[in-house]
């Protein structure tokens, strides 16, 4: 095949690092995202060298530079810790992944900055309010369908549509979503100097991850970009749309997976900012005054209710022109902070396959099937892992997850 039209439902992570992998490699792509444009706020993700080495593949020089300005600056210790209530370190125990030992090591990004960095570059590519319902195939290619009736045509249809996903639940209709019972919150805290002077030392690490001892959990996670994020853009990549972003703190509040049934906490779905802020005070009560004093800082704003939802491991299935990458295929409880990573990884191992069948004429069918198998290979042991209810108190990485 000398060329392709490849079809991407779903513009996340995963979504537009593919869109930009192949817009380097020369193949036509079109992302047709459901929402009306990069609404999503968010927090902070953990990044890894799987996530991190995608970005360097897909992304033009210039903007993997800009996402390593812009990661976090480089931690005293790039673990994860559980400590107490009061800060004592419980354990310590390296992240998921391959050493990350380069001079800039992939620290954590903030969520929107990432998707924005993804999205710079591609605006004719692009296709904000289209959603996709699902595809048809044949012996010449493939078919999606979108929501207001239009159907384009390409060789390749990647749902990389979230936990959801139209395109998986007419690929692999089997394939069931778990809800965990796990509800929470997540919030940002501004790191202001005076915040910051309270914090205890281990705050700093990596992520760290407060055992209650009450069935629940908070989670920590400081974000400091390595350069103001305003003043890397206007570098690296001037009159893009990326937003500034101060230094803060993502506080996660939740129930602890490895927590005994019957610990749930209720579903904060419906409570306001306010009622939600008032539960994470409870939870921080009595705790190290630095705990107290963080809590007492999150932006009320910033609070959003939270649901721990997965899929079932796929079975393997039959290669087609209808792929699917990142949390389409395995969305994971956030335990080891690898979803977006596998997403990315994803992105660039699938880049590369097409890569192959239109400069080196290999197969389609091949290629994508060695791509899926691969993802199995290498991203489901994580998916296992990161659902088993011990894995958030191992002081070690599940044999499973350390790849
Ligand atoms: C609280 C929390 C913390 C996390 N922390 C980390 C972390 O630190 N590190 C990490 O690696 N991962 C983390 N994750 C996981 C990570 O967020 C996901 O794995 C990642 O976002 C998956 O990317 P994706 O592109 O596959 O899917 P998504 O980010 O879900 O993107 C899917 C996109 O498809 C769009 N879409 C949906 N349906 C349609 C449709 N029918 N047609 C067109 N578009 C559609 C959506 O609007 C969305 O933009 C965390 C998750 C949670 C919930």
């Amino acid at each position: 095949m000398s060329s392709m039209r490849v079809l991407v439902a779903g513009g996340g992570i995963g979504g537009l690092c593919v869109a930009q992998g192949l817009k380097k490699a020369g193949i036509d792509c079109e992302v047709y995202e459901a929402a009306p444009g990069l609404v999503q706020g968010g927090y902070r993700l953990h990044m890894n060298v799987l996530g991190g080495d995608a970005l360097r593949d897909c992304l033009p020089d210039g903007l993997y530079e800009l996402y390593l300005q812009t990661s976090r600056r480089t931690p005293r210790r790039e673990v994860s810790v559980m400590v107490d209530a009061q800060a004592n370190e419980i354990w310590a125990r390296p992240h998921v992944g391959p050493p990350n030992d380069s001079p800039r090591p992939h620290t954590a990004v903030n969520r929107r900055t990432l998707r924005q960095i993804l999205a710079t570059g591609l605006d004719d590519q692009l296709h904000f309010g289209r959603s996709a319902v699902g595809f048809e195939t044949d012996d010449d290619g493939v078919t999606l369908l979108l929501d207001d009736g239009s159907r384009v045509r390409g060789d390749v249809v990647i749902g990389a549509d979230g936990i959801h996903s139209r395109i998986r639940r007419q690929l692999l209709p089997d394939v069931r979503e778990v809800d965990t019972g796990m509800r929470g919150m997540w919030s940002i805290a501004p790191l202001t100097d005076e915040l910051a002077a309270q914090l205890p030392d281990v705050f700093y690490d990596g992520f760290v991850i407060v055992n209650l001892g009450d069935g629940t959990i908070l989670a920590l996670g400081v974000y400091d970009p390595r350069r103001p994020v305003a003043e890397a853009v206007a570098e690296l990549a001037p009159g893009a749309h990326i937003d500034d972003v101060a230094p803060y703190v993502m506080v996660t509040y939740g129930n602890d997976m490895g927590a005994a049934p019957g610990d749930d906490l209720p579903d904060f779905a419906h409570d306001s900012p306010a009622v939600l802020h008032d539960a994470l005070r409870r939870a921080a009560r009595g705790g190290h005054p630095g705990l107290v004093a963080l809590v007492d800082g999150v932006d009320e704003s910033t609070i959003a209710p939270s649901a721990v939802r997965h899929l079932e491991v796929a079975d393997p299935w039959a290669p087609s022109r209808v792929t699917l990458l990142g949390d389409a295929i395995h969305a994971m409880p956030p335990t080891f902070g690898a979803g977006a990573n596998s997403a990315l990884r994803d992105a660039a191992a699938l880049t590369k396959a097409l890569q192959d069948v239109v400069s080196d004429g290999r197969d389609l069918l091949e290629a994508i099937g060695d791509y899926e198998r691969q993802m199995r290979e290498e991203v489901f042991p994580i998916m296992r892992a990161s659902a088993d209810p011990d894995a958030v108190h191992a002081d070690t990485l599940p044999e499973e997850a350390r790849r």
